[in-house]
């Protein structure tokens, strides 16, 4: 629900709240009041313990005295007696010492309006509200009528208009839209299918994980066969009433056919097309089930010649129900997955479209970038033309892009902080370890730059090493390099300043899981090519390991415990070779850090190179 449709419920509630009070106060007052029988009203007056009796023309109503003085006022309520007339009734009254009062009827009326006025009042409350949420879910409410709830207003799911979106727009997922084009072509001829009788897939499934564009690549579709394009997110169907989503999933169907060709999109179809799981005792199961039940209806409900093909995208396809898997409804299913290097590469040349600048290798950047996805790297380009505002230049270059991407991996660099010289030092010389490991060890990742400028994600200082290609396997050399370029920044501080600090806790924890993963995954360790443990949790589309299962004995527990000290101790061993070797050359680099602050790879390499 939105923002509004709470406020406007909260209201409602506090209005509920408010009206009933006032209601039982108006019908009680403020005193305890109890229905007796005459005779009891009688017998109380008889006996001294009324003080007041309030005469009208159907009731008796007597006021108790009060015991205490704080004691809430006690009431007697009797009809009067037929048989009795005012003046019998006056003279006892008078003798039990009792203060007389009269009133006419009018006021006893008041009840019974408010009891018949209010539920009136309540109805027309209730769907006022009803009727703004209904309208609420697609359009920000737009002049939602009474009573017209669920009924969505004409047009709500077109957004063609503000659709101008092409293929050229989405790079980096080639495989993808080759699979889409079929379904441009189809519902830009229809008619071209139908004579040869192909049957093209009524529903097409992007899966992948968030920010590859699945969205977007959608619109593209649209925009690229000229169709209406009808969508809505799954988050919208889900509403608070029952029933509201069924009867929004059965116009968007309707509206869509009065249309055909088109396409009808519904983003985040995990959503509504969670499992139908048992057990659901919450209204928004219910709903959320009513929801799914009708889309498989509709789904089913024409055939594909009508020319509707609908799209839908998720990130977790492992939740969706399986009907909705079945064929005829969504039987094609497009991934779209993480781009690789050149993919990434168009895709910065997309965005930098729309911005001014000079001298980019937008190639370097790419290879920078790994495991980022299109909107991250629209983040990039983004944030590079704040940093190139930032520093008011005129047209964005290529260190305003390195400072965009340190900032999104880094965190923000913190000019304010202030460093002890004996801490920089130190950061300098760990970074020159690293720095040198990285480039005397044969199977490294090259090293792009060095920096010690502090970052706010905890970092003093970064070694940044460029993999030259998208990595999908490792080779045993490669990873063991890595331990020890990972052990360099250590093993440099235990050298030069014969003690090791804080810094390099992050290192070391790489070093050990990796370690570890090569021993219990990978094999790669005396104790042979098995692997140690289960690892559980979801592993799809790289969804991350939560647990693992342990199905192994206490004794090799410890002969993996050994294993990985063992690969650690080597690498440290070799990491201190390397450094204690070009120590002279760990000195100059470290000290040109110092000065500088951040080394790119052509000084770095000059300066190993004893330049
Ligand atoms: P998803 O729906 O997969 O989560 P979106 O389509 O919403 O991702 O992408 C968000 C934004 O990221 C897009 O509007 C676009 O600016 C950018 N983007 C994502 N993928 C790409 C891509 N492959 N090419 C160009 N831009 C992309
Ligand atoms: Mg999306
Ligand atoms: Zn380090």
């Amino acid at each position: 629900m939105t923002r509004t449709a709470w406020i406007r419920l909260g209201l409602f509630l506090v209005a509920i709240a408010v009206t009933s009070a006032l209601w039982s106060r108006a019908l009680k007052g403020q005193s305890d009041t109890r229905d007796v029988s005459y005779s009891e009203l009688m017998a109380a007056v008889d006996d001294g313990s009324v003080v007041e009796m309030l005469v009208e023309s159907e009731r008796l109503i007597g006021s108790l005295k009060k015991r205490t003085p704080d004691e809430r006022e006690q009431k007697l309520v009797a009809s009067r007696l037929p048989g009795v007339d005012d003046r019998e009734l006056l003279e006892r009254l008078a003798k039990g010492g009792v203060k007389v009062a009269g009133r006419m009827e009018q006021s006893s009326i008041w009840p019974a309006v408010l009891s018949s006025i209010f539920p009136l009042v309540m109805l027309v409350f209730l769907f006022r509200a009803m009727s703004g949420m209904g309208g609420l879910g697609g359009l920000g409410g737009r002049g939602a009528k009474p009573m017209s709830f669920g009924k969505s207003q004409a047009k709500i799911f077109d957004r063609s208009a503000e659709n101008g979106t092409t293929f050229a727009d989405v790079a980096g997922v080639d495989e993808s839209k080759n699979e889409l084009i079929e379904v441009v072509n189809y519902l830009k001829d229809p008619e071209k299918y139908k004579a040869v009788g192909a049957r093209v897939p009524k529903g097409v499934l992007l899966v992948g994980p968030p920010g590859t564009g699945k969205t977007l690549l959608a619109r593209a579709v649209a925009g690229e066969s000229g169709v209406p394009f009808f969508s809505m997110s799954g988050s919208e169907f889900v509403e608070m009433f029952v029933g509201v989503g069924a009867s929004r999933v059965r116009d968007l169907f309707t509206q869509a056919k009065e249309r055909a060709p088109c396409i009808v999109f519904i983003d985040e179809l995990d959503a509504v097309g969670k499992t139908r799981a048992g057990g659901g005792v919450f209204a928004a199961n219910e709903e959320r089930e009513q929801t799914l039940n009708q889309l498989l209806v509709e789904m089913d409900g024409f055939d594909a010649s009508v020319g509707i093909v609908i799209m839908a995208a998720t990130n977790r396809p492992e939740v969706l129900d399986k009907a909705l898997l079945r064929a005829g409804r969504f039987d094609r299913q497009v991934l779209v997955d993480r781009p690789d290097v050149r993919g990434r590469e168009a895709i910065l040349a997309v965005h930098a479209k729309r911005i001014t600048m000079k001298d980019v290798d937008l190639k370097v950047l790419a290879q920078r970038t790994p495991g980022m996805v299109g909107a991250d790297l629209a983040n990039v380009v983004n944030e590079a033309a704040l940093a190139c505002a930032r520093r008011d230049g005129k047209t964005v270059e290529q260190r305003d892009f390195e400072e965009a991407i340190d900032r999104l991996q880094l965190g923000l660099r913190k000019d304010g902080r202030v460093m002890k010289e004996s801490e920089r030092r130190r950061v300098a010389w760990h970074e020159s370890g690293h720095a040198l490991v990285a480039l005397s060890v044969k199977h490294a990742d090259p090293v792009h730059r060095v920096t010690i400028i502090p970052r706010s994600i905890g970092a003093l200082g970064a070694t940044l090493q460029l993999p030259t290609e998208d990595r999908y396997l490792m080779t045993e050399e490669e990873l063991k390099d890595a331990l020890v370029v990972l052990l360099g920044g250590r093993t440099a501080e235990e050298l030069v300043f014969d003690s090791v600090s804080t810094g390099a806790q992050n290192d070391l924890e790489r070093a050990s899981e990796l370690a570890r993963q090569m021993v219990c995954r990978f094999g790669m360790s005396a104790l042979g090519a098995q692997t140690f443990g289960r690892p559980g949790g979801s592993q799809y589309l790289g969804g991350a390991v939560s647990f693992e299962e342990r199905n192994f004995s206490e004794a090799t527990a410890q002969a993996i415990d050994e294993q990985v000290h063992l690969l650690l101790d080597e690498a440290h061993q070799r990491a201190r070779a390397v450094l204690a070797e070009k120590r002279a050359v760990l000195d100059v680099i470290a000290n040109a850090l110092l000065e500088k602050e951040t080394l790119d790879r052509d000084v770095l390499e000059a300066l190993a190179r004893g330049a």
